[in-house]
């Protein structure tokens, strides 16, 4: 529920990141999901589940995949606010994140086997405490049985992965989030003036 370490990090004077401290109550009809593609230091993808209000957020560096083989790395980072579920636009430099940010896919989310929201609510805050999320997912590019899963052992405590489940939405073939983005894409722009 904590936004302290998002608000902390940002200069609402100076970026247009949403600014609101507080969280909104838990969605009644469905929980949403996002994903941003935010050219920073680095292209990355932000994939953010709503849960308790808030989005609980990962950065995935290699995009999202529909392959169950591709096991993506997702690192966790602080909480944002339900609001930044909408955001696109650039930070301006000097800024946390300094970039563009663009939606690349977003929709609502149940828990794999509780479709009430609320409920649903409950049992991933508890799931996300164990390291094991399974959702199912209804966006435009992300649809059906996702799970993410938090790395054991070594590495560092907030490395997830996130990994696509066999249905009939998985693919067996290559999959590359790159080639589900348009080509005049902000983020594009960002990206190309940053290589010359
Ligand atoms: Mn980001």
């Amino acid at each position: 529920m904590s936004l302290v370490q998002y608000t902390k990090k940002r200069n609402f004077k100076d970026t247009p990141e949403p600014s609101k401290h507080g969280s909104k109550e838990v969605s009644k009809k469905a929980l949403t999901f996002v994903i941003q593609r935010h050219q920073a230091s680095h292209l990355h993808y932000d994939f953010r589940l709503e849960m308790e209000g808030v989005l609980k957020s990962w950065a995935v560096p290699k995009g999202p995949s529909l392959n169950p083989n591709d096991k993506r790395l997702a690192m966790m980072v602080e909480d944002h606010p339900y609001d930044y579920g909408s955001f696109e636009g650039e930070i301006p430099k000097g800024n946390y994140g300094a970039g563009v940010v663009e939606i690349w896919d977003k929709g609502t989310y149940e828990h794999i086997s509780i479709k009430d929201p609320v409920e649903g609510n409950k049992q991933l805050l508890k799931d996300l405490k164990n390291g094991s999320i399974k959702i199912v997912l209804k966006g435009k590019k992300l649809k059906g049985e996702f799970a993410l899963v938090k790395m054991k052992g070594d590495k560092p405590a907030n490395s997830w992965l996130l990994i696509k489940h066999n249905d009939q939405y998985a693919t067996h073939d290559a999959y590359n989030s790159e080639d589900y983005t348009p080509i005049h894409s902000p983020v594009t722009k960002a990206a190309k003036k940053k290589v010359k």
